[in-house]
């Protein structure tokens, strides 16, 4: 059947005047690979790795117990959904993916499907067609595993949340290659459903438009709470599709498959969490945001259970991963002087959203637009409303630019006027009692109280323009016995107080979920080496036998020690301190290596930042 399929697809691929080449695995020569197993990886948004239990996620905490449990595992700094997206799709950081934030400058002028803004939400199809067409066909200039895995000849697809989901297949927008699912099918701002799976979709009972997420949408504001409800309804329909449609459509094809699940929850719903209004306790341990972690886990079981039904479950390598870890919403600062104004939707004394953008506009004495150019304002009561702003006299070419991002802000500094100021920036972010950790660019040279980027896997061969200062905000922990599960973080953002966020260098962050199970995987195995998601990529291309021609050399490694026969590297751990700012300031920088690479723990000044150690 296999071969046979082959045939067939190179003799219509000659007579267009292409030329594919039949896997190995496809015709077996004595000594060539064995066709290489099936995988799924299951990304469960913003799971925190200390919070799985058998109580609270019972099928997650059953792969890391059965299979191999990542426990020294980290996202990627920013602590974010597209940059981790980006480098769980391709193996690289985000140096090398350019994909360094949710909400991005790529450069003037404003992307089209961000409707005149210059900081534009990643988390959008139309703007991951906008990011390709701009960069090169491919903004993250790497090809990524279910690319890779669709030119071997294997079943591809992608399901689930809006954005990251897309990034895994990030070329792939005709709907007749892989199989992209995610909350828009079926709308017109969509990408296409191929006429094969829409028929499929319907043969199945199941509706060929994605759901909405209902009730769990609602982030409610400062003086009514949020959702009390988890993503259930709309993922549901996503594990239908996946095992109802794809998964038999699959089996059929007879040929090895990659699926990407990526489920919302928990973070939509520890986002959007009603437990906790303007309080930062229980924040996002209370009942709607354990209902939303039990919902992922439901869910993983689903595809598992499927996997079972279809015979496929001995073949299958299961993956879970998850892009970050989280926190709780504080909104409060004693230095900030936005915090001191008086806002329309904020309760008095706390941190409107883009207060960093007023606080350097205050500090530099620069005016503040909303990215889009328009005036912010501030004398009416109005914060900044969009994703991103902007600072300089010109709004058309501004000289700075912030990207607003939950725990932590990037800020690029696009004019020489913008890059020169470098230095005052710094010495203001380091006057807020909010600011935890600073990055600069090697290019500006050394500024006491920041750490360079290229420390921290953010400089290489990126196409998108790289952010010339991160700032990581302050984090804490409110006062539980394990303080990961508990952590706060100043963010900015329109959420409220007792919210869930992330993104900042706090360890609740960086300390995501890992674990892994299946026929190429150790079996009960607490793997003690560092890993992070950049590792993924390309241990499973070694896996499945794949070839990811990376470009740049800002990779992860294989995890030889997760893979059966594989050994166990030996790691370090060490600290890098800043030059101290004139004010005392210093970020500090825990991180361990391991088999050539860096992994990073946590970052920022030692009283500011939740899991460093000074
Ligand atoms: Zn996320």
């Amino acid at each position: 059947m296999t071969r046979q399929y082959y045939r067939s697809v190179s003799g219509l691929a000659l007579a267009m005047g292409l030329l594919l080449s039949a896997p190995a695995w496809a015709a077996p020569a004595p000594g060539a690979p064995e066709r290489p197993h099936n995988l799924i990886i299951f990304v469960a948004d913003g799971l925190r790795s200390s919070i799985v239990s058998p109580d609270t996620a019972p099928a997650l905490a059953a792969i890391r117990r059965d299979g191999v449990d990542f426990h020294n595992s980290h996202s990627l700094y920013p602590t974010i959904t597209t940059p981790n997206a980006s480098a769980i799709a391709t193996g690289h950081r985000l140096g090398d993916t350019g994909d360094f934030a949710n909400t991005l400058f790529a450069d003037a002028p404003a992307l089209p499907a961000a409707y005149g803004a210059l900081v534009a939400p990643v988390e959008d199809d139309g703007v991951l067609g906008d990011l390709n067409a701009r960069f090169e066909g491919n903004y993250l200039n790497e090809t990524t595993l279910l690319a890779a895995a669709r030119a071997a000849g294997f079943s591809t697809a992608a399901v689930g949340k809006l954005g990251p989901t897309a990034i895994q297949d990030v070329t792939a927008r005709d709907g007749a290659t892989t199989v992209v699912i995610d909350d828009e099918t079926g709308q017109p701002d969509g990408l296409p459903l191929s006429t094969d799976i829409a028929q499929a979709l319907k043969a199945a009972k199941l509706g060929v438009i994605a759901p909405d997420r209902g009730l769990n949408a609602d982030p409610g504001d400062f003086i009514r709470s949020g959702v009390h409800v988890s993503n259930a309804e709309q993922q549901d329909w996503f594990v239908q599709v996946a095992t109802q449609v794809l998964l038999p459509r699959f089996k059929a094809a007879d040929r090895p498959f990659a699926l990407v699940f990526w489920s919302r929850d928990p973070d939509g719903t520890q986002h959007n969490t009603g437990d906790s209004l303007n309080s930062l306790t229980p924040g996002i341990n209370g009942p709607t945001s354990l209902a939303a972690i039990r919902n992922a886990s439901d869910d993983l079981q689903r595809l598992r259970d499927a996997l079972k039904a279809q015979g496929l479950d001995q073949d299958t390598d299961i993956v879970v991963t998850a892009d970050h870890g989280f926190s709780v919403t504080s909104k409060q600062s004693q230095t900030s002087a936005a915090a001191k104004m008086t806002f329309r939707d904020v309760p008095a004394g706390f941190l409107p959203p883009g207060f960093l953008g007023i606080d350097l506009s205050k500090a530099l004495g620069l005016p503040l637009f909303e990215s889009s150019g328009l005036d912010v304002e501030l004398s009416e009561g109005f914060h900044p409303r969009q994703g991103g702003v902007i600072l300089g006299a010109d709004p058309q070419h501004p000289d700075i630019v912030i990207g607003i991002n939950g725990g932590s802000d990037a800020i690029w500094l696009p004019t020489p006027a913008g890059r020169a100021l470098a230095p005052k920036i710094v010495e203001a972010l380091v006057s807020q009692d909010y600011t935890g950790a600073v990055f600069t660019t090697d290019d500006l040279g050394a500024i006491p109280g920041a750490l360079p980027t290229s420390l921290i896997g953010l400089k290489g061969s990126a196409l998108t323009p790289a952010p010339a200062i991160m700032v990581s905000f302050r984090s804490f922990s409110t006062g539980c016995d394990q303080p990961e599960i508990c952590g706060a973080e100043v963010a900015d953002t329109t959420l409220q107080q007792g919210q869930g966020i992330h993104g900042s260098f706090g360890r609740q962050d960086t300390h995501n979920f890992m674990a892994a199970i299946g026929p190429d995987f150790k079996a009960g195995f607490v793997d003690p080496a560092p890993v992070s998601n950049a590792d993924l990529a390309i241990t499973l291309a070694k896996v499945l036998g794949l070839d990811l021609k990376a470009k740049g050399h800002e990779t992860g490694r294989v995890l030889a020690e997760s893979l059966k026969g594989g050994e166990t590297p030996a790691s370090t751990s060490r600290t890098v301190r800043s030059a101290p700012a004139q004010n005392g300031f210093v970020t500090v920088l825990n991180l361990q290596e391991s088999a050539g690479q860096t992994y990073f723990d946590a970052a920022g000044a030692p009283d500011r930042t939740l899991g460093l150690k000074p």
